[in-house]
């Protein structure tokens, strides 16, 4: 064990224990490679005590009010503010981020609880206007019952908060799969909820085998609700699980964000805005902008700029203050980033920067920057998940707002321009979750966090957010006679 990375054990029913079993998954840092701690690997035995413990604290935490239920998320909010260096030290560790990254997103993380907290209080039903004096008809709004729910690797914090959060505040229990890969940082999240007062079995934390455990959760009758963050093919098979169950799911997936830039924006913002949403945590978003598609008089002078600012990137350990670059979280995604970057060439595209692994030790990448790169290469048409940013040219706006909406994606998208012409043509027409124009204004919790098309459905963010997690009834009563 790594001295100051502990060992990772699941949280079941109020409770730190190791799996029934005994056995436990390596975890390393994607910086060395070495091995820093193990987490618990659970089977079917510590799955069936996490539900049995979401069944009954779901009893537990519906009859709390909303407003006992907001003191304790403000309470958790407290704590992960308090532990924020150590939660994001973990996190770093864990997942290579650099620290300051970690920082953000482990302060984000209470904004959210924050937010979350207030929000659940305002689960309004409604009075409907009947059509006799005599009858009252109420749409009733509660917690639609237990929750499974699987996050990524990528944000090891965000993901699972975003989730917790949204169905504590609608008076849901849940059961979290983490990522085997980052178990640290979503453990000691979930101990400031613990540390909080959350009554015992309300969160509950598993690891193990990812498929093992959804396809156990999402098939028990225990189980109400589904959210899942990952790649679009697992959130299919996943979507069709909880379809098979009639169970509902939030479902956040992949993304090929395009970023269209037209010649009279601001580009120097542009170059910066955009590069700084490339590259944060080595571009392993599932919201980053990946075809930047660039007015042709611009086109020059964007890329130009664009290599200039991956070549002030400084690639390395997460814990040194000067690096603004981590290494990958993982080995898979050096050879698939290679392989996608090699077809481009074969297929055109030229290498403006980077394009290969850094050393051999840990699993670091150049920050790549792709230009020209033909319709039909793979990286054009699949998610790259790293920091290789394509860099396009077009003729006219309605060329960029096609190729924009070619792909089976819709999570992101980004612009910069200086036209309310064009501005008001992409609020319209783009096939995206989310438009951000001439800043980046995505991920606060206040505001929808989602896609459409193949990137899912849900938000994870807003007051939509909460929605999924309650069920709608109708009582209409008349008055005695
Ligand atoms: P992957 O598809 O194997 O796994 C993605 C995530 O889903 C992991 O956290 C994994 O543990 C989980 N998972 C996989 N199979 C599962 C199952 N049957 N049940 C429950 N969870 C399951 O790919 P990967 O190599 O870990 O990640 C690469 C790809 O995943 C990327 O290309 C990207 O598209 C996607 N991804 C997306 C996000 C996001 O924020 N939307 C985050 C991480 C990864």
């Amino acid at each position: 064990m790594h001295s100051t990375y502990p060992d990772t054990l699941l949280h079941i029913a109020g409770t730190w224990c190791p799996s029934k079993s005994g056995r436990t998954l390596d975890v390393l840092n994607p910086a060395t490679g070495e091995t820093i701690g193990a987490v618990s690997h659970a089977d079917k035995s510590d799955m069936d005590l996490a539900l049995a413990a979401a069944d009954n604290a779901f009893r537990v935490w519906r009859a709390m009010s909303a407003y006992e239920r907001s003191q304790i998320m403000r309470r958790a909010a407290a704590n992960i503010r308090e532990r924020r260096e150590k939660i994001a030290g973990l996190m770093m560790l864990e997942q290579g981020k650099p620290i300051a990254e970690a920082m953000a997103e482990v302060g984000l993380a209470a904004d959210v609880a924050e937010w979350f907290a207030e929000e659940g209080r305002r689960a309004y039903g409604r009075i409907i206007p009947s059509r006799s004096p005599a009858v009252t008809q109420m749409s009733l709004r509660q917690p639609i019952g237990p929750v499974a729910a699987f996050t990524p690797w990528n944000f090891p914090v965000n993901q699972v908060v975003r989730k917790v959060c949204a169905a504590l505040s609608a008076g849901c229990s849940i059961v979290v799969k983490a990522a085997e890969e980052t178990p640290a940082s979503p453990a000691a999240l979930i101990g400031a909820f613990v540390d909080a007062g959350l009554p015992a079995g309300v969160l509950n934390l598993l690891y193990g085998n990812p498929s093992e455990i959804s396809e156990y959760l999402i098939a028990s009758p225990i189980i109400r609700k589904v959210s899942f963050t990952g790649s679009t093919p697992i959130g299919k098979h996943l979507a069709s699980l909880a379809g098979q169950h009639m169970k509902p799911a939030t479902m956040e997936l992949g993304g090929h964000a395009p970023a269209i830039v037209t010649a009279d924006a601001n580009i120097d913002q542009a170059v910066a805005v955009l590069g700084a949403a490339k590259f944060r945590n080595a571009g392993q978003v599932c919201v980053a902008p990946t075809r930047f598609l660039i007015e042709k008089a611009a086109y020059s002078r964007f890329v130009e700029e664009f290599a200039g600012f991956a070549g002030n990137l400084v690639v390395g350990d997460g814990s040194d203050t000067r690096t603004t670059m981590g290494p990958l979280a993982n080995e898979r995604r050096i050879f698939a980033l290679t392989a996608l970057i090699e077809d481009a060439v074969n297929q055109g595209a030229q290498v403006v920067t980077g394009g290969r692994r850094i050393g051999n030790r840990g699993f670091f990448f150049e920050p790549t920057i792709l230009a020209n790169v033909p319709t039909h290469a793979r990286i054009m048409n699949e998610e790259p998940f790293g920091p290789v940013a394509i860099a396009n040219s077009f003729d006219s706006v309605s060329d960029a707002l096609a190729e924009a909406n070619r792909l089976p994606f819709g999570l992101a998208s980004y612009a910069f321009t200086g036209s309310e012409d064009v501005a008001h043509l992409l609020r319209r027409d783009i096939e995206a979750g989310m438009l951000t124009i001439n800043h980046n204004g995505i991920g606060l919790p206040e505001v929808p966090f989602g896609g459409i098309k193949e990137s899912g459905y849900g938000s994870e963010g807003g007051a939509e957010a909460i929605e999924p997690y309650l069920v709608t009834r109708l009582v209409s009563q008349a008055y005695r006679q």
